[in-house]
């Protein structure tokens, strides 16, 4: 939906949602193109506090992953974090900090909800999706390597969520195939990371010897 201006005056705010386990150069690349493609006033990225669907792994600290999520987005005015879900205890639904996001800036505040596409295919399993949907304007969607389109499949996503394809946005953003799963990996084998995340977060790592032991098959 190129050329879709915002509305004057209304906030238009990009979100960005994840585990962040840790953030890497992909996150931050997309955030980046979907903002300008998308004629955003903003992103905001959104760690989760304790994901409902990772509560069978190990994650860092909330602490450790927020701190490497505000070192990461320092460098870009456009950029900010939200602590709504690492505040909250328990499992964090988006439902919820959708609603909570609006109660603080504001229920005509439009929301464009960023997410890959290994994403999109988990979406209608989520939590009160058909809600989801409602309090965004934008569900912006973008490529992930590994996960392709299919007109099939879309189908297939359309007939289990009603709705959904017509909220989609799809934003080509330079794919990477970069995901923390295989950044933990790597940190367990003693292979590298630099250059996959900011050199603030590589050294973060580091210092506070995250991730160095296995924790998930
Ligand atoms: P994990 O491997 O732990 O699941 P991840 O790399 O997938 O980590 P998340 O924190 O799960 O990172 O992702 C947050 C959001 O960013 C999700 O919507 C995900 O689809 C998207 N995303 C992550 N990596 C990429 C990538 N390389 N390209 C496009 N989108 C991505
Ligand atoms: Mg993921």
């Amino acid at each position: 939906q190129k050329g879709e201006q915002p509305k004057v005056g209304t906030r238009s705010v990009g979100l960005m949602g994840g585990t962040f386990d840790p953030i890497h150069l992909a996150h931050l690349i997309v955030a980046e193109e979907v903002r300008y493609a998308l004629n955003l006033n903003e992103m905001v990225f959104v760690p989760a506090g304790e994901p409902p669907h990772k509560m069978n792994r190990t994650t860092a600290p909330v602490k450790d992953r927020l701190a490497m999520v505000e070192m990461a987005v320092a460098s870009n005015p456009h950029f900010s974090v939200s602590r709504v879900e690492v505040d909250r205890s328990g499992p964090s639904y988006l439902v919820d900090t959708l609603r909570l996001l609006k109660k603080q800036w504001g229920q005509e505040t439009d929301l464009y909800f960023v997410i890959g596409w290994d994403s999109l295919e988990d979406f209608p399993t989520w939590y009160k999706p058909a809600e989801i949907l409602e309090q965004l304007k934008r569900l912006v969607v973008v490529h992930r390597p590994g996960y392709q389109e299919d007109e099939a499949y879309n189908q297939q996503l359309e007939t289990r969520l009603p709705g959904l394809l017509q909220k989609v946005c799809l934003v080509a953003a330079p794919q990477l195939d970069i995901s923390s799963t295989n950044l933990r990996q790597r940190i367990v084998e003693n292979r590298p990371i630099k250059y996959q995340v900011p050199a603030e977060v590589e050294a973060y790592i580091q210092s506070h010897h995250l991730y160095q032991h296995r924790t998930e098959s």
